[in-house]
């Protein structure tokens, strides 16, 4: 069996424009705004989107009938952790979260009238969007059954009530795709429904912006509460009581953009720490020939290079058409705890200079450390991970010779 690792020219191409652009047109605002898109404003996204386009370099995952490259995983990847390398790269690429996983989604599973209606716009990076699934305890997180939003039927559509938090990019989005109750109750599975919610429709209101340790996703994270919020039937994504099966489209392959993304930070912190090693000099040699710094710088090098293969793999099986359950779980798992490790040394080899706001590693450190715990903290992935791995039955050979013996 041989492995071809090379990208397509075309996925090779893109990336080495996306790298030049991430490093000479983006990385200058991360500079600027200290990583926080935020606090540049729509203004901000508006003028990296429209250079990004100019570049020709915008969009790369959406089919070409909306405006994008139309990327497979396996090209997203290379791509992705290109963008990846500035925080504000996949927000300039309009490949951040979570309008990156929604306009994946929506491809996958909406009606062509909601693709004009909604992913059209938000693939041109005219307006964005959130997804709400996670609610406070006792509601659904680790855990989706606890789902307690319930959308009851009406005349003429639905009736949405509950209460969402951590619902990234809220404030100043377009519309959310809510995920509601609409059978069993919280604590089994039942049936859930996905609704496409329009921002100003009565009743949904943001009751405010969670205060967090990260801050670079735009618009931060919002608490949002639905108060007998009506939704036609034509607002229902896909099929009433098949969410959990959607939310399956949407999770595996966005815990591996996150990935992608998160991969290219890492890269630029091994860069900032690899830089440092070189130049400061202690202990009459430089820092980058003392044993220990080599050994961090090594094993960040390790971490970088598996990472990336981890993704690799289950992008292809997703290519494939395959599920990717378990190759995404074990990367999501490997990368985000990776990746916590590599920007941690590289802080570590910088000393005093790395805690500061004189280099970007501290803002990495703040932002990379959340990604254990969303898209599945590690400990839901390890389990489910163990679940399947024992599920598997396999007949030790010695029972499989007995078996022929007495035949
Ligand atoms: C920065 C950030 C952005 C987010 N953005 C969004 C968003 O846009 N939309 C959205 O819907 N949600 C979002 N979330 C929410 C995220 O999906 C949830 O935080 C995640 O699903 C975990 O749920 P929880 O926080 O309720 O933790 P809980 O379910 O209360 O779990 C707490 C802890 O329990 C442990 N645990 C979980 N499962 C197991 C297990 N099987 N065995 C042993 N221990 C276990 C883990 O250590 C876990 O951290 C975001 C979260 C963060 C931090």
């Amino acid at each position: 069996m041989t492995i071809d690792l090379t990208p397509d020219p075309f996925v090779a191409d893109l990336a080495a424009r996306t790298a030049e652009f991430v490093r000479t047109v983006v990385a200058p605002e991360e500079e600027r705004v200290a990583g926080v898109a935020t606090d540049g404003g729509e203004e901000l996204r508006l003028r990296l989107q429209a250079a990004a386009r100019d570049a020709g370099v915008f969009a790369p995952h959406v089919a070409k009938e909306y405006g994008g490259h139309g990327l497979d995983m396996r090209g997203r990847a290379v791509v992705f952790e290109e963008a990846g390398w500035s925080l504000l790269g996949p927000l300039a690429l309009n490949i951040a979260a979570p309008d990156e996983g929604n306009m994946h989604l929506l491809e996958a599973v909406a009606t062509e009238a909601q693709k004009e209606r909604y992913l059209r716009p938000l693939a041109e990076g005219t307006v964005r969007s959130s997804f709400s699934m996670t609610e406070p305890a006792p509601g659904a997180g680790s855990d989706p059954a606890a789902l307690s939003t319930t959308a009851t039927p009406t005349s003429g559509g639905w009736l949405v009530n509950g209460r969402k938090w951590f619902i990234t990019g809220a404030d100043g989005a377009a519309y959310t795709i809510c995920m509601a109750r609409t059978s069993g109750e919280p604590g089994d599975r039942g049936g859930a429904t996905m609704f496409l919610i329009d921002a100003d429709v009565p009743g949904m209101r943001i009751v405010r912006h969670i205060d967090t340790l990260d801050e670079a996703f735009f618009a931060g994270h919002c608490e949002v509460e639905f108060d007998d919020v009506f939704v036609s039937e034509e607002s229902v994504l896909g099929e009433v009581d098949k969410g959990f099966d959607y939310a399956q489209v949407r999770l595996a392959p966005a815990r591996l953009t996150h990935c992608m993304r998160w991969l290219g930070i890492a890269r630029h912190a091994q860069e900032i720490a690899v830089e440092r090693a070189r130049e400061r000099e202690l202990f009459g040699s430089r820092l980058g020939d003392l044993g220990m710094v080599q050994a961090m710088v090594a094993d960040s090098e390790i971490d970088i290079a598996a990472s990336r293969l981890l993704i690799w793999q289950a992008c292809a099986e997703l290519d494939e058409g395959r599920s990717a359950a378990q190759s995404s779980s074990i990367a999501k798992t490997f990368v985000a705890e990776a990746v916590g490790r590599v920007v941690d040394r590289s802080l570590q080899i910088c000393g005093a200079l790395g805690v500061s706001g004189d280099t970007l590693l501290s803002r990495y450190h703040r932002e990379v450390r959340p990604f254990r715990i969303y898209d599945g903290p590690s400990e839901t992935h390890r389990w489910a991970i163990a679940k399947r791995r024992l599920r598997q039955i396999a007949v030790p050979a010695v029972t499989t010779e007995k078996r022929t013996a007495h035949a």
